[in-house]
């Protein structure tokens, strides 16, 4: 069997090893592939099986790909292939669906954190020596806030939004779930399902943990931006077009929005013209709730699981059953 691994430099950039894989045949990792249809379709060559994080494999792709017969998704958001053409097409998909669950949930309170006091921007300024300076024993030069009370309001609530959700539970937090399944046993005092209307209206932060797909990209524009509290603040650790970023640019210059913290753009890298790099308060991180080592460890043991499972005739984690 011929295996190619796209893009495996971000999983694995040194600190594992593809062995786990190699061992169920001919083996070529690149670190990164081009994302020109032509390019991956070389790339692909007569592999049976291919494993992407990030490059995209659309059905023009699949079409000219006639050996493949599995591929794996090295994430657990698999809208960079096309699932549809590749079940009509006889191709499994499979991702990883729990690897980074913790990961992502802590990431999402790194970021909501550094909104509420800038850490980072507080120790700079004592370094450049602001603190010295200070006629007074503390300064502060953002609005320090405090999250017991508030409502967080989760707009997806399945592993990483439950996940989240206790986390916020932890530092006081109510918490409002909108999701399209729910599941009465998760209801408690301090968490509750409610609509997207109420939620956006009755939420102090909106934290995003739905998957991207037709019905949720955009799911926070203009018109869902002006049903919000003044004030909120908006964090977004899970795909990037789930944001019409010239529209949360704009709510953040006005105040609107106060502050807004997001892990994923809508092209990444970030482009130098995307409008949030030059919005008031806007905190960017490079993709990066997903990567730490134990969750990259997680993913290649399931990542394995799953080829060995579709190897034994019985795939698992399938996505376009
Ligand atoms: P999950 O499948 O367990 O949960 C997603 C939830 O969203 C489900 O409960 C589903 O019912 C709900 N949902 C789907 N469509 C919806 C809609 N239109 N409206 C409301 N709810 C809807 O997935 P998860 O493990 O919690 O991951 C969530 C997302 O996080 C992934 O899709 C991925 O895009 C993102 N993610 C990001 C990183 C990162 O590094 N930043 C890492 C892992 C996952």
């Amino acid at each position: 069997m011929k295996i190619v691994v796209l893009d495996g430099y971000t999983l694995n950039p040194g600190d594992l090893n593809w062995n786990g894989i190699r061992q169920y045949g001919e083996l070529t990792v690149h670190d990164r592939t081009d994302f020109s249809p032509d390019n991956v379709i070389k790339t692909i060559g007569d592999a049976d099986i291919v494993f992407t994080n990030k490059t995209p494999i659309p059905k023009s792709v699949l079409e000219k790909s006639p050996s493949v017969k599995y591929i794996g998704v090295l994430a657990t958001g698999h809208n960079v292939v096309d699932t549809i053409a590749a079940k009509e097409l006889g191709i499994i998909v499979t991702n990883i669906p729990t690897y980074g669950t913790s990961a992502v949930a802590q990431f999402t309170f790194a970021l909501l954190l550094e909104l509420c006091h800038h850490t980072g921007y507080h120790s700079e300024a004592v370094k450049n020596g602001d603190w010295t300076k200070s006629a007074d024993f503390c300064f502060w030069n953002y609005p320090l806030i405090e999250l017991a009370g508030k409502n967080m309001g989760l707009i997806g609530f399945g592993r990483i939004g439950q996940a989240t959700a206790k986390i916020a539970q932890a530092f006081g937090l109510n918490v409002l779930a909108f999701d399209s399944y729910q599941n009465p046993a998760l209801v408690n005092d301090t968490c509750r399902y409610v609509s997207l209307d109420e939620l956006l209206e009755n939420s102090d932060i909106i934290s995003l943990h739905c998957p991207l797909s037709d019905s949720t990209k955009g799911i926070i524009n203009k018109n869902t931006i002006s049903r919000m509290k003044n004030g909120v603040m908006i964090i977004n650790t899970s795909r990037g077009p789930l944001v019409d970023e010239q529209d949360l640019c704009d709510a953040l210059n006005s105040g609107k929005v106060s502050g807004a913290a997001v892990d994923v753009v809508s092209a990444e890298p970030i482009a130098a013209s995307n409008p949030l790099l030059k919005a008031k308060n806007c905190i960017i991180t490079p993709h990066i709730a997903w990567a730490p080592k134990e969750s990259r460890t997680r993913l290649m043991k399931i990542a394995v699981e799953n080829l060995a499972a579709f190897a034994a005739g019985k795939p698992v984690n399938i996505v376009n059953l």
